[in-house]
């Protein structure tokens, strides 16, 4: 079992699916967590806490707002005293077609997958580069690698997200900070509970391992890169995607 007794993580996009399992594996295995999502969510931070005996906090915050991340981040640290681990997990989709794409969802899915994740890192930069220690994972997906129609909005916030991981980790590792990437393929969750069914089977007849993966397949492996037995990994995607991008 992967230990994180005296850590804390902040976990974002928490409230549902990948992130909320990701907090709910961090307390497992012994973190404090701060939960962040659209809305604040006390009764999902106190089911939390209770069930796995450890602190879990809500906080409501866009984690693409400037304003609203220095606020929040400000706020966690005071609250739990230090910052260790950061996943950087909130997405959207706003699928379609390159000629019916509107700016706006071209914009959104840029700011809300993209923009977010170097907002929230350079708001807790400083905290661990002061630290010399820290841990930064973040939600890029197949999509950011191989990809298909109808996506080029989300398939290239992801491809962001994938550099911005990288030259995130050349300049943090000197200061003792891991950077690295987790690109879910195919997860069951209310992102993809949206396709129709007969696309959910014909994606599931091409994946190698013949299944779809489940948010815990995921949260299991953030929690492996935000561990000390990852102290050696920096710069990297580590693919969640039953064979996909083999
Ligand atoms: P989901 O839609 O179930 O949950 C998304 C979470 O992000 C919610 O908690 C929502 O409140 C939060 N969120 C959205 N916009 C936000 C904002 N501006 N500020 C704060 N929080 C915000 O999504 P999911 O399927 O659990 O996906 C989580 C991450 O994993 C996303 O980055 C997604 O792109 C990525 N991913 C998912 C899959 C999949 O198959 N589900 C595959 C690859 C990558």
């Amino acid at each position: 079992m992967i230990d994180l007794k005296g850590k804390v993580a902040i976990v974002t996009g928490a409230s549902r699916g990948i992130g909320l399992e990701t907090a709910r594996v961090l307390a497992a295995c012994g973190a404090r967590v701060a939960v962040i999502a659209t809305k604040e969510n006390p009764d999902l931070a106190l089911e939390l806490s209770s069930t796995l005996g450890v602190e879990v906090r809500s906080y409501g915050c866009d984690v693409s707002n400037t304003e609203q991340v220095t606020v929040t981040f400000k706020s966690i640290i005071e609250t739990f005293g230090a910052v260790d681990i950061l996943v950087n997990n909130a997405g959207i989709t706003r699928d379609g077609l390159l000629m019916r794409m509107k700016d706006e969802d071209f914009d959104d899915v840029i700011r809300v997958n993209l923009r977010s994740v170097f907002v929230c890192t350079r708001a807790i930069a400083r905290h661990m580069m002061g630290r010399r220690s820290g841990r930064i994972i973040n939600m890029a997906s197949i999509n950011g690698i191989r990809t298909q129609a109808g996506q080029s909005n989300y398939a290239a916030s992801k491809a962001g997200v994938i550099g911005l991981t990288k030259s995130n980790a050349m300049e943090m590792a000197g200061r003792g900070i891991t950077v690295n990437a987790v690109a879910p393929g195919f997860i069951q969750t209310d992102m993809t509970a949206k396709l129709p069914a007969e696309m959910i089977e014909k994606y599931k007849a091409g994946i190698p391992l013949q299944d779809l993966g489940s948010p815990r397949d995921v949260a299991n492996a953030v929690a492996f890169l935000a561990s000390d037995e990852a102290r050696y990994i920096t710069g990297q995607v580590l693919g969640v995607d039953g064979g996909l991008n083999a």
